[in-house]
């Protein structure tokens, strides 16, 4: 999932300056379970951003609307039924999604109340791990199921650098060593023999370095 972080209510407040009447769009698929962005945050920053207007003194409209899938048109009616009368929108979902209601919603403000972070799992409560970096050509087969590119601090394709000690990167000692991961997971799965080959350098062409990247299906498209 896409997980991401609310954004201090300072920037939040800064962002919002001027507004009288604001729609807050939550969004309740990924920002929602990495407790960012979905009904109950939408929630909680609707009263921060009240009790602090009254405290200055400030009048102004804020209400609250949470979308199923903020990065999906056909989702977005909801928040188009609760537009009527607002001076912005202030998305609480990923980036993906913010960009969506600007596009839909060229006539108004579009905000971001959400710091996107990387795509990741829930290691344990209140813990997510970047996992994934979307490289656009997936080599987990070929390592375990733990992602050389993401997990390794230095994406080193052919066994682990001089600094990885007791299982823990060098770049920092609360994070797991990924190549030792990796030789820990084949392993298990008695593959370790797939070390003994040499991994050539990884075409990056489908990553994102070339620009903004497009995923076309021609047999989806009507
Ligand atoms: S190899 Fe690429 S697509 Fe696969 S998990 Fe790693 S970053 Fe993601
Ligand atoms: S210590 Fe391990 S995870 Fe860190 S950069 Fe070296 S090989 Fe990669």
């Amino acid at each position: 999932m896409i997980v991401g972080e609310r954004k201090p209510f300072e920037e939040i407040q800064s962002l919002l300056r001027g507004y009288k009447k604001i729609l807050l769009a939550g969004c309740g698929t990924c920002v929602k379970v990495c407790f960012a962005g979905g009904d109950k945050e939408v929630a909680v920053l609707a009263s921060q951003l009240g009790i602090a207007n009254n405290k200055a003194g400030v009048k102004a409209r804020i209400d609250q609307v949470t979308i199923e899938r903020q990065c999906e048109n056909e989702f977005i009616d909801e928040a188009a039924r609760a537009l009527n009368g607002h001076d912005c929108i202030m998305s609480m979902a990923c980036g993906a999604g913010v960009q969506m209601l600007a596009a839909r919603f060229p006539h108004l403000p579009v905000l971001p109340a959400v710091n996107t972070t990387f795509l990741g799992l829930l290691d344990k409560q209140g813990m997510f791990l970047e996992n994934c970096q979307g490289c656009g050509d997936c080599v987990l087969g070929r390592f375990g199921g733990v992602c050389p590119v993401t997990r390794c601090s230095k994406s080193l394709f052919n066994g682990p650098c001089g600094g990885s000690a007791s299982g823990v990167c060098e770049i920092d000692p609360s994070v797991p060593c990924g190549w030792q991961e990796i030789y820990d997971r084949l392993k298990a799965l008695g593959r370790l023999d797939t070390l003994e080959q040499t991994e050539p350098p990884k075409n990056w062409a489908s990553a994102r370095h070339g620009g903004p990247r497009k995923l076309i299906r021609e047999d989806n498209i009507l």
